[in-house]
């Protein structure tokens, strides 16, 4: 996300924060001005009715809600054990929603489109199964993945090197998206670098939790788990995409720039064959891209902790995140008027 100040103070105010730290102002997210306002009855700025349940720190912009908030169509009961995991969840999904009208994507709603539009379930898994999926706008997230043991023992158990929430997200609204940009638009390109999608879903899936680790994954896919469908691959891939785009926004906003040391970037070779890359901005993300995640992995392990970055880029996936931003690009509303990727 972008560095936010607050309109009282100027001092430094966190994304998620509904307060300023410094001088003690009610803030609160105002979405159709993309930043913060103060929260003032009398300048009609209400904070979401959601400020408590989900800590949502956006102003109420649909009736009580914000528009984020309005978005979720089905919530636990206040009782449930996992309405902590409800507030994470939102706040993640805020998260998500700034990002994709930061990039211009279309988003949308039920109200606009009640067969297809974006609607989201977040369940609770206290009270019956729950399968975190995507159906024709409708997503469904497991609140227990919100639950750090719970989450953490199904990565061990998947041998996944990353799992979140806000990953979870990033992958549902993948699927979404391929139904809104890829099939009508881009269908011959993706089977072509993705495969058949036609290939039996519930088989390959069945397939994949089966047989543990596909063979040499490594090769042409992000992760294990797009191996197991091409959608899948896609969703994968585009959640990525994702990863990648908020992070550098984030560096950017605050004067992040990685100088050295002067490493080769191998993976990233095969950039130079693909001129396309510099007209559309592609080239320029990679290279901004892979100095900056071994600097963080580096800093990472200074703390003591895990890579922030588990990822390793090849030229096929290299391949296959140019799809996502080379469709993601035309798709944006005002492709011309992209905010720059980094602010120097
Ligand atoms: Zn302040
Ligand atoms: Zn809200
Ligand atoms: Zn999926």
């Amino acid at each position: 996300v972008r560095a936010f100040t607050c309109p009282h103070c100027h001092a430094l105010v966190a994304y998620e924060n509904s307060l300023c730290l410094t001088c003690g102002s009610a803030l609160g997210y105002l979405r159709s001005a993309g930043d913060f306002v103060v929260i003032d009855q009398r300048a009609g700025y209400r904070p979401c009715a959601n400020l408590s349940k989900a800590s949502c720190n956006w102003v109420a912009e649909v009736d009580s809600f914000c528009w984020s908030c309005a978005l979720t169509r089905t919530r636990p009961a206040d009782s449930d054990p996992l309405m902590p995991a409800f507030a994470l969840a939102e706040t993640a999904k805020r998260r998500l929603l700034f990002q994709l009208e930061s990039l211009r994507l279309p988003v949308i709603t039920r109200t606009d489109d009640p067969a297809h539009g974006l609607v989201f379930d977040m369940l609770s898994s206290s009270t019956g199964p729950v399968t975190t999926g995507h159906a024709s706008g409708v997503i469904t997230l497991d609140l227990a993945e919100g639950d750090d043991a719970h989450r953490e023992g199904v990565r061990q158990s998947l041998g996944e090197p990353y799992r979140t929430v806000l990953g979870h997200l990033r992958h549902e609204i993948g699927h979404w998206y391929w139904d809104v940009l890829v099939l009508p638009n881009h269908l011959p390109t993706f089977r072509l670098l993705f495969g058949d999608e036609r290939a039996d879903y519930a088989q390959a899936l069945s397939g994949h939790y089966g047989a543990g680790e596909s063979a040499g994954w490594q090769v042409g896919h992000v992760s294990d788990y797009a191996a197991a469908h091409p959608w899948e691959d896609w969703a994968e891939t585009f959640a990525h995409y994702l990863h990648i785009r908020d992070t550098l926004q984030t560096a950017a906003a605050y004067g992040m720039k990685i100088d050295g040391p002067n490493l080769p970037i191998s993976s990233a070779a095969p950039l130079s064959a693909e001129p396309e890359d510099e007209t559309s901005g592609f080239g320029e993300i990679i290279r901004t891209w892979l100095p900056m995640t071994y600097a963080l992995n580096g800093v990472n392990r200074s703390m003591g902790k895990e890579d922030l970055y588990p990822f390793v880029l090849t030229p096929r996936v290299l391949s296959k995140l140019r799809f996502v931003h080379a469709v993601i690009s035309e798709a944006t509303i005002s492709r011309n008027s992209l905010p720059p990727l980094t602010s120097h």
